[in-house]
């Protein structure tokens, strides 16, 4: 092949991204300037730094609302992660946004959580309240700024100056939403694509590991809905594919409407830039009377999944265990890996511990409690 026949990022971006796009020569940068090369643009190089962390590789051993005691059908933190992506790559793709920049930022949006998910990151949070706190956004940034080390010249994954600024507007979302400028709207997409796929998976996790019924769920105006249609699709089909169904028909309203919706408004505005865009507010949101049916669904999934006596029962113990490490690592630092030790003298110890903590698994999680702060 000669080199005549390979198409550069920038020519493969101008013939498809809208002018609205993040195109990848236009980022700012990153910290640490690198050398680049034509066909694999900044974004790209971005999302396989992101696959290539071993916080990344953990995601698998973390949970996203259920616990591995509790079947292996349900979602972990990376399938989680992969269905974000994937979702949000067919949104970013149909409103030709850059891909590329969707697809590093939803890989990379949950990397900060720590085991045991919300509940892990309560502990740790009341942990370190008076150093600060913990935010699993937060440690996201502390991650590809500090944690993982892939080059001999500085710390860090030195990720664009996008992929960054995305996960910022993540961490205190009521300051962002009273910028001046709103997000990227590749940062939007991967907000929506989240909230689209953990009410779908949610409730399927939920139905299949027994906690609600499909009946119970039929409560909510958009799983209501979505079950019409299937029936009218379906007739004689057994429960379980019937799940799968309503499932993925909750997946369809939900783009589709955010699809309509949000063209709608591009078409309107006419943004010529990104820059342009931000400066517009343009909103990447569902309709309004879909964002109501999607409120009662959360409202449900909140009252009768998130805090079904099952799961709370997993969170307080795992919570428990989280506070006993913290407090058991503060007190025998020498049971510290030695990294976090050295650590403990930048960022001081109480930081270095919860850091250590949040990385783990919960499997190792568990394993270090048993192995180390059990007996105490
Ligand atoms: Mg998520």
């Amino acid at each position: 092949m000669t080199s005549s026949l390979l198409q550069s990022t920038i020519e493969r971006e101008a013939a498809i991204l809208a002018p609205y796009a993040q195109a990848s020569h236009q980022s700012r940068g990153r910290k640490h300037p690198e050398s680049t090369v034509s066909y694999r643009g900044a974004f790209q190089r971005d999302r396989d730094r992101i696959v290539h962390t071993s916080a990344f590789r953990r995601l698998n051993g973390k949970m996203q609302v259920f616990t591995g005691d509790m079947g292996d059908y349900h979602r972990t933190r990376l399938t989680h992660t992969h269905e974000v992506a994937s979702l949000a790559r067919t949104v970013g793709r149909a409103l030709r946004l850059n891909e590329d920049l969707v697809e590093a930022l939803a890989l990379f949006h949950d990397i900060g959580h720590p085991p045991f998910g919300h509940a892990g990151e309560d502990a740790l949070d009341e942990c370190l309240a008076t150093f600060g706190g913990f935010s699993h956004n937060q440690y996201a940034l502390v991650i590809a700024e500090q944690l993982e080390g892939r080059y001999p010249s500085f710390p860090g994954l030195n990720l664009t100056y996008e992929v960054l600024e995305g996960q910022k507007t993540r961490i205190d979302k009521s300051a962002a939403a009273s910028q001046a400028e709103g997000p990227l709207l590749e940062v939007q997409v991967v907000e929506a694509a989240d909230s689209m796929t953990y009410d779908a998976h949610d409730s399927d996790d939920a139905m299949k590991l027994g906690l609600v019924t499909i009946d119970d769920l039929l409560s909510c105006t958009l799983v209501k809905e979505a079950m019409a249609t299937v029936k009218s699709n379906y007739t004689g089909a057994n429960r379980d594919v019937i799940r799968k169904a309503v499932v993925h028909e909750l997946l369809y309203r939900q783009v589709t409407d955010l699809l309509e919706t949000t063209s709608q408004r591009l078409a309107e505005l006419q943004p010529k830039s990104a820059a342009e865009a931000r400066r517009m507010g343009i909103l990447i949101q569902p309709s309004q009377e879909l964002s109501e049916k999607k409120k009662e669904l959360e409202a449900f999934l909140y009252q009768r999944v998130y805090r079904h006596p099952k799961l709370v029962v997993v969170r307080s113990l795992a919570q428990e265990r989280l506070r006993v490490m913290f407090h058991g690592f503060l007190e025998r630092v020498e049971l510290l890996p030695e990294r976090y030790r050295m650590r403990a003298t930048e960022v001081g110890l109480e930081r270095s511990v919860g850091d250590y903590l949040a990385g783990m698994t919960d499997r190792y999680c568990d394993q270090q409690f048993h192995q180390l702060f059990a007996s105490a």
